[in-house]
């Protein structure tokens, strides 16, 4: 092992903040297993081997994502940096019996910024329908409004200056054993049965 591997933290993955089974019906048990332990896991395991004994080592996950974006040399080490912090933000965007009321300093921004919680909700279903192929669709607090926007693949607002408030991973392998191909069932069941609202709160800016 070089000194540069041995000297290296490793990226971790943080345990999923619930059970298994803790989002069932919205998505189901054997969804969150794989997801979690197969794709998740998978871009850490890809993005730990792809660092060793390069500048990446040792920074911090978040300035891995900001530093490899856009050098066509590091792709692979974007790609599996960005989708290993999306996905860590995804399974706390979401919580049993989440959806409902969000807490009011949110609400209130929701007013100002799309005229009310259910219009937030209709801009992140369509834009989680309105994503061509694999991606996610975001809630961000952006010079600050809230904004609803649409990342390809492993493309995340980290990059854009944007501040992340909830995610909806609409890769296929996040709803597809559940929902087949109703794309619209899956984002409107999390929004509404799933969304950790005060996650969302949690991450604006304060003052
Ligand atoms: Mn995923």
């Amino acid at each position: 092992m070089s000194t540069a591997a041995a000297l290296s933290r490793p990226i971790e993955l943080p345990p999923l903040p619930y059970q298994l089974g803790a989002l069932h019906p919205m998505i189901s048990a054997e969804t969150l297993s794989l997801h979690y332990g197969k794709h998740h896991k998978g871009y850490v395991d890809t993005l730990n081997k792809l660092i060793v004994g390069t500048e990446f080592a040792d920074l911090p996950l978040e300035d891995i994502v900001k530093a490899a974006w856009r050098l066509p040399e590091h792709i692979a080490i974007f790609n599996n940096a960005a989708q290993a912090w999306n996905h860590t933000f995804y399974w706390r965007s979401l919580k049993a019996d989440g959806g409902g009321e969000p807490p009011s300093t949110l609400k209130q921004m929701m007013e100002s910024s799309f005229g009310g919680v259910v219009a937030c909700k209709k801009e992140l279903v369509k834009a989680a329908v309105e994503i061509f192929g694999s991606g996610w669709a975001w809630l961000v607090e952006d010079g600050g409004v809230l904004k609803v926007i649409k990342t390809s693949n492993a493309n995340t607002p980290l990059t854009e200056g944007q501040n992340p408030l909830l995610t909806i991973d609409v890769w296929e392998h996040a709803y597809y054993l559940d929902y087949q191909s109703r794309r619209i069932g899956y984002a409107n069941g999390l929004l509404e049965r799933l969304a950790n609202w005060e996650f969302a709160a949690d991450n604006l800016s304060k003052g």
